[in-house]
C-alpha cells in the first residue's frame, strides 16, 4: 500500500500504527512521524477504513469500550486529521 512517493515512514507502517496514534498509546516521537506521513501523505487517510479501524480498536479493548462511543471518538479523530491534513485534491 503506497502512493508511490518516498517517504521516511512506510505508508503500511502508518497504517499500521495509526490505531494506536488514535488510540493515544503511542510514543511521542512515533506520533510526530505518523503525523509528518499523514501530512505529506493524503492517500493513507483516504484509504483508511473508520469501520474496519472501529472494529480493530473494540477488538483490542476487549470490549472495555461501548462501540458507538468508539466510532464516535474515532469518526472525531479523523475529522480532525483531515482538517490538518487536507489532502490535495487537483
Ligand atoms: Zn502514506
Ligand atoms: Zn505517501
Amino acid at each position: 500500500m503506497s502512493c508511490g512517493n518516498p517517504h521516511e515512514l512506510d505508508c503500511g507502517e502508518a497504517l499500521a500504527h495509526l490505531y494506536e496514534f488514535i488510540d493515544g498509546e503511542i510514543g511521542a516521537e512515533d506520533k510526530q512521524r505518523i503525523a509528518a506521513h499523514l501530512d505529506e501523505c493524503g492517500p493513507c487517510l483516504d484509504e483508511f477504513d473508520v469501520e474496519r479501524l472501529v472494529k480493530a480498536l473494540v477488538h483490542r479493548s476487549c470490549g472495555e469500550h461501548a462501540p458507538n462511543a468508539l466510532r464516535a471518538k474515532v469518526v472525531a479523530q479523523m475529522a480532525s486529521m483531515r482538517i490538518r491534513f487536507t489532502p490535495k485534491q487537483d
